[in-house]
């Protein structure tokens, strides 16, 4: 079996070929254009936008199509508990902003938001991640990761990306961007939900012996 990734995110690409390793994980070619985010649940995106991709490549590469290749979405986001579980599928452009300044000015607006409330309790928050893999007869498998932390009060770290410099996973005291990228390989939503979409795909006997992660 291999994946290919309904995604133009250059990160979430690296993560997922990582966490999917061995199997090989594709990005998607470059005409390809999915459908918008524009549903309330995190599955429901990832859902369109896997079937999106699925339909694609039905359509304009038949050849690329073949009977082991499985389109793969996610769909993902910050959930925080003081903002009713805000900005939540509307993570991306919580503060309006498009293009390479929309991950500063959204923690800009999330760390404003989060002004009245102290300490790691009040500051509550979790990263959603949904993914969807649509099979070549357009069977769905879906599974979710929930990584629980804090907003931290002032953003710290390079690495990441999206709210990495403001979310301080449990269990820790840097925030996601202060961690090497592997450690979060392991840790993060995506990884808990691909390991989970991966236990699924094993159930239903759709991984080969020697293609087991
Ligand atoms: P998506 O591309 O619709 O899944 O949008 C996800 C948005 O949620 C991103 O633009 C980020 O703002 C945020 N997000 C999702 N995953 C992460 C992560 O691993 N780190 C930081 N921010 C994330």
């Amino acid at each position: 079996m291999r994946f290919m990734l309904a995604t133009g995110n250059r990160h979430k690409v690296g993560e997922f070929q990582k966490i999917l390793a061995p199997l090989d994980a594709l990005p998607m070619p470059a005409w390809v254009e999915l459908p918008p985010e524009d549903v309330e649940s995190f599955v429901d995106n990832a859902r369109g936008k896997a079937l999106g991709l699925a339909r694609a490549l039905a359509a304009g590469a038949p050849a690329v199509a073949s009977r082991d290749l499985f389109c793969l979405a996610d769909d993902s986001g910050l959930e925080v508990e003081a903002l009713g579980w805000a900005p939540g599928v509307t993570s991306a452009r919580y503060a309006g902003v498009d293009g390479p300044g929309a991950d500063a000015a959204n923690v800009a607006r999330l760390l404003r938001e989060m002004a009245g409330f102290a300490g790691p309790l009040a500051r509550r928050a979790r990263f959603v991640c949904a993914v969807v893999a649509v099979a070549p007869d357009l069977t769905e498998y879906a599974a979710t990761g929930h990584w629980w932390g804090a907003i931290a009060t002032a953003p710290r770290g390079e690495g990441g990306f999206g709210y990495d410099p403001v979310f301080v996973p449990e269990g820790s005291d840097l925030t996601v961007a202060e961690w090497p990228q592997a450690d979060k390989d392991q840790a993060s939503h995506r990884a808990l939900a691909g390991r989970s979409l991966l236990d699924r795909l094993r159930r239903e006997g759709l991984l080969d012996g020697d293609q087991r992660p």
